[in-house]
């Protein structure tokens, strides 16, 4: 087999880039990466669907994100123009798991009370 046909072969059978991994896909990662670091932890609701979201390079920069509430666009006040940018992932994470962790504990305390009816008989 010719070096050409193997560089082919491997070609074809790679994903094609723009079909199996759109733009926003590589923000979402990085909005993923962003919420699991050491930054991830300094990330401040602010109530009405706002957030504080750090910037990546440290230094103590935030960003403001909107996740809105209200039906608008969602926003956030860095520079980048694509979005969803990684601030807004992140802060779409950290809302989801709040909400994620709310409606556990919201069930274990539903879960004791059923647990107390049930030894009063
Ligand atoms: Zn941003």
């Amino acid at each position: 087999m010719s070096e050409v046909s193997v560089a082919r072969r491997v070609d074809e059978g790679a994903p094609k880039r723009d079909q199996a991994w759109p733009p926003w896909k590589e923000r979402v990662l990085r909005g993923y990466a962003l919420w699991g670091s050491p930054l991830g932890a300094e990330i401040e609701p602010q109530g009405h669907g706002k957030y504080t979201v750090p910037s990546c390079s440290g230094q103590g920069v935030t960003y403001e994100v909107d996740l809105d509430i209200s039906g608008d666009e969602e926003s956030c006040s860095c520079p980048d123009r694509e979005r969803p940018c990684k601030h807004l992932v992140a802060a779409t994470i950290y809302r989801s798991k709040a909400r994620a962790k709310a409606r556990r504990e919201q069930h274990q305390r539903f879960e004791t009370l059923e647990a107390r009816r049930g030894a009063r008989g």
